[in-house]
């Protein structure tokens, strides 16, 4: 029994279909799979409602480019061992513009009238991120690898979890404006979360991980106009009748080996969400994919006494918002990009779903993701309660209308998705805490999944964690199979 399917359930299936194992049962509480990867359809129209992008792998990540082959992306390997994924799902040019001042320029940073000192710290901090591309461990691992299981957990990166970004660059003298601007946008994209409040370790993750030589740029980016809801598409027909939607886990009750022990049948009991008649399985082995959060409201022990308490996962909140246009609004500056973003906002700015379709004219859907990234979790999560569509509508255009005065002439439509445990936050402390070390570890026959289990919320965490699972219940019950896991990275990777 796999519950939950976003991407790491979804991945444990995919798994244990790729191994041929066919006697499993995938739950979903939602009438759709994908969880924070959906994408919506509407029209002639796709776009994402969370996830919408996947890096190119590493050559260490085979599993994950073997998932990419299925699907039809990798054009083949290159001399050096790397996927050489299709130019049509690469991110198409131009990719990024920031609008900055009253206009738009190309890219994320702001070069026009930055300062001989801003320009020195931005060359600093990029040197500074080439080191941590460039050192290995005493293993002869990279820094920060992705996934971070493949990464070196030294105590000299574990020590970066114990301050904030923000604390980290102060201790580099770095008080630039524009680097800061710069390095907080990349952490509210990633995490959610703002340079105060993420720790170090994250941050450097998110600028060192994806850069696979000193002095080049990140991987390039793979992205659909529904987001990573392609991916869950191939899982999805991967799966067939094995996925079964709206049904809620409402409680997973392990057996007891007599020892203390958790062990033998678990009593799985679910609520099927269109006529909440109660619905249950007996299974032998379970991967619990559904966030860590939920674990203590769901799993209790034949005393239903809390089996695992899980407090310490804390989750931020996103707002998403699909905007559905009759034309484009009129530009000052640089075109339209892919990745749209608004210097003066807290928002992200916004993903132009046509735009890898190569159509840059006429109707289109914006998707517009806001974080919370400043704010306590649990007060944004009581307003999204309690306020309405028109409220959070109001918020949206309000945003977009500082770089598209002419937009409320444009709009058709505007939806919008409440997430309010959005992703697990990579907060001081967190991720090289015992709680989130000791997460992944199996409780007898129950096994864990979920990109939280890293403590960052990215695709190829949960795709990770899912095939981890699911090689963890083909070995316990001893059914034949070729491991994908462990990855091997040589110290070049
Ligand atoms: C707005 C947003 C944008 C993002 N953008 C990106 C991006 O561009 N690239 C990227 O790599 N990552 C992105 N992410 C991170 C994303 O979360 C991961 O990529 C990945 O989708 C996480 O998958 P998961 O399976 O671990 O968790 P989830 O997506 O949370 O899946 C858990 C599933 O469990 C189900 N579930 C929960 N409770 C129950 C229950 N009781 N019974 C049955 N089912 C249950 C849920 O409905 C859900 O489907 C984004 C996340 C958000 C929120």
């Amino acid at each position: 029994m796999i519950i939950g399917a976003g991407v790491a359930g979804l991945s444990a299936a995919w798994r244990l279909e790729r191994a041929g194992f066919r006697d499993y049962v995938l739950l979903e509480m939602e009438t759709l799979a994908g969880g924070t990867s959906r994408s919506g359809q509407r029209g002639e129209f796709n776009y994402p409602w969370g996830a919408h992008y996947v890096p190119v792998p590493m050559r260490h990540n085979a599993p994950l480019i073997q998932l990419l082959s299925e699907i039809g992306l990798v054009e083949g390997i290159s001399d050096e061992g790397e996927p050489i994924i299709a130019e049509q799902f690469l991110c198409r040019d131009p990719s990024e513009r920031l609008f900055y001042d009253g206009r738009w320029l190309e890219g994320m940073y702001p070069f026009e009238g930055a300062s001989q000192e801003e320009r020195r710290q931005l060359a600093e901090f990029r040197d500074e991120i080439d080191r941590w591309v460039a050192a290995r461990d005493h293993r002869g691992r990279r820094m920060f690898a992705v996934p971070m299981a493949v990464g070196s957990d030294d105590s000299v990166v574990r020590q970066l979890d114990r301050l904030s970004m923000s604390q980290w660059m102060d201790e580099h003298g770095w008080d630039s404006p524009r680097l800061r601007w710069a390095v907080d946008y990349g952490c509210r994209d990633d995490y959610g979360l703002s340079i105060e409040r993420v720790s170090a370790w994250a941050g450097l993750f998110y600028f060192a991980s994806r850069v696979s030589k000193p002095g080049q740029e990140s991987q390039s980016v793979m992205t659909w106009p529904e987001g990573n809801g392609r991916v869950v598409e191939h899982f999805v027909n991967a799966v067939g009748d094995h996925l079964r939607c709206g049904v809620a886990v409402a409680e997973v009750r392990p057996g007891s080996s007599g020892d203390g022990s958790f062990d033998g049948p678990i009593r799985v009991t679910g609520v099927e969400m269109g006529s909440f008649e109660p619905i249950g399985w007996n299974a032998d082995e379970v991967i619990f994919a559904a966030p860590q959060f939920l674990a203590r409201h769901l799993i209790r022990n034949s005393d239903r006494e809390l089996v695992r308490d899980g407090k310490e996962f804390q989750y931020g909140s996103w707002l998403v918002a699909n905007v559905h246009l009759r034309d484009r609004p009129a530009t000052r500056g640089f075109p339209m990009c892919w990745d749209n973003v608004i210097h003066d906002s807290r928002s992200l700015g916004y993903v132009t779903a046509t735009h890898q379709m190569g159509i840059d004219h006429g109707p289109t859907v914006l998707t517009w993701y806001h974080p919370f990234a400043d704010v306590d979790a649990s007060e944004t999560r009581r307003s999204m309660l309690r306020l309405e569509w028109s409220d959070w509508a109001e918020l949206v255009m309000g945003d977009l209308i500082k770089a598209h005065p002419d937009l409320p002439s444009l709009v058709t439509r505007l939806d919008v998705m409440l997430w309010g445990h959005a992703m697990v936050s990579p907060r001081v402390g967190f991720v090289w805490s015992p709680a989130r070390i000791n997460a992944s570890k199996p409780l007898g026959s129950i096994h864990f999944a979920g990109t939280d289990l890293s403590g960052i919320a990215l695709f190829e965490e949960a795709f990770y964690h899912g095939i981890r699972a699911a090689e963890e219940v083909l070995s316990r019950i001893g059914y034949d199979h070729q491991p994908m896991l462990p990855l091997r990275a040589d110290s070049t990777s």
